[in-house]
């Protein structure tokens, strides 16, 4: 088989899908599954959808496009702002797109009503963590510039915490995007019916809290794909985290001197390495690189340590010399995942229960 490759066991990422949709549903709580760490794969999407999720969501138009193209009719969020380049591209693929700005929104309208469609709209509230966001004391002002376009139709609203800043969902900021949906409704005089509270970063908040007040909605991927919560990537409870694997092939493994010889100057990445101490180890060279994967969010298999990496070398050192030729595996992290994913000397194959 060629190598490097990412497998992808799609039953547990069915499963990990299954459980916590029915986890959330209790609370009330709706999943869109997000495609964009898996580059807008249909086969993952279906496993997404096979385990319950209730749509779908992307932050590409051209992933949203590839889910369409393969037949997926599921509802699709767009989950970054769009470009008002895209505008059309946009209202074409996704039914809903998250939204900021005026002017963006007034686009959005336009095109859709190019087609004589409507398109949805849902408004991202700043809650502090300094990405996306309107500031909740602005949110009604481009609501009811929403509200005013003929060809949108405003959904609700939502925010993304501990993406940029590493902010925790809680209680406290959880509340005020509840307390602010209700407000909303008042002075605007219409139903929010979506309040989206956020993405994986809010599973520990919901599935802890005894009250989720009007959260209905979470995006969620690394969760689903990884089986991990994203604020101290610890597991989560009864989810497999042995989803994806990455594979790649040693090329090289000699018995070499742990340090280098010769004046040192920087690396091929401008890093400036420091002499220590040390005899000799197995030096193991597999055929991977930074173009093909974040080097530093991959754990490696039993017995190997990762000790550098270049464009298209991973350095390990291993407990036993190993042949050209053989194969190991790596577990990637969200980082690691979704460079292998957007490599395109990384071929993703599917592999079932068995591994064949
Ligand atoms: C990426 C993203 C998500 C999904 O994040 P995960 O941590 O993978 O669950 C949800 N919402 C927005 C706005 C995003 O950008």
């Amino acid at each position: 088989m060629t190598a490097p490759r990412l497998e992808v066991r799609l039953d547990l990422i069915e499963r990990n899908t299954r459980t916590l949709v029915d986890r959330l549903a209790p609370k009330g709580i709706a999943v869109h599954a997000v495609t964009k760490a898996a580059l807008g794969s249909p086969a993952v999407a279906r496993a997404f959808i096979a385990g319950g999720a209730a749509g779908l969501a992307d932050s590409r138009a051209a992933n949203g496009e590839r889910l369409r193209a393969a037949r997926i009719r599921s509802p699709i969020l767009s989950i970054r702002s769009p470009m008002v380049s895209e505008a059309d591209r946009i209202v074409r693929t996704f039914e809903t797109s998250a939204n900021t700005e005026h002017d963006v929104i007034t686009a959005l309208s336009a095109a859709a009503s190019a087609h004589g469609w409507s398109h949805g709209v849902l408004l991202m509230v700043e809650l502090g963590d300094l990405r996306e966001g309107i500031l909740p004391r602005d949110v009604e002002v481009v609501a009811r510039h929403a509200l005013s376009l003929p060809s949108i139709e405003l959904r609700g609203i939502g925010s993304n915490l501990a993406c940029r800043s590493g902010v925790i969902p809680d209680d406290a900021n959880m509340a005020e995007l509840s307390d602010l949906a209700t407000s909303l409704e008042r002075s605007l005089g219409v139903a929010l019916p979506v309040v989206s509270g956020g993405n994986s970063a809010n599973l520990t908040w919901a599935l802890a809290t005894g009250d989720t007040g009007r959260i209905n909605h979470l995006r969620l991927g690394e969760a689903l794909l990884l089986g991990c919560e994203p604020l101290e990537r610890r597991p989560v409870d009864g989810l497999s985290t042995d989803a994806f694997s990455l594979v790649a092939e040693v090329i090289e493994s000699k018995v070499k001197p742990v340090q280098p010889w010769g004046e040192l100057a920087q690396t091929a990445f401008g890093e400036r390495p420091r002499r220590g101490v040390g005899g000799n180890a197995i030096q193991t060279i597999v055929a991977l690189g930074r173009q093909d994967v974040d080097a530093g969010d991959l754990t490696p298999p039993a017995g190997a340590v990762i000790v550098a990496s270049s464009s298209d070398h991973l350095v390990l050192e291993t407990d036993h010399l190993l042949r050209p030729g053989t194969e190991l595996a790596f577990r990637p992290g969200y980082a690691a995942l979704l460079r292998a994913m957007t490599s395109p000397f990384v071929v993703t194959v599917h592999v079932d229960a068995a591994g064949g």
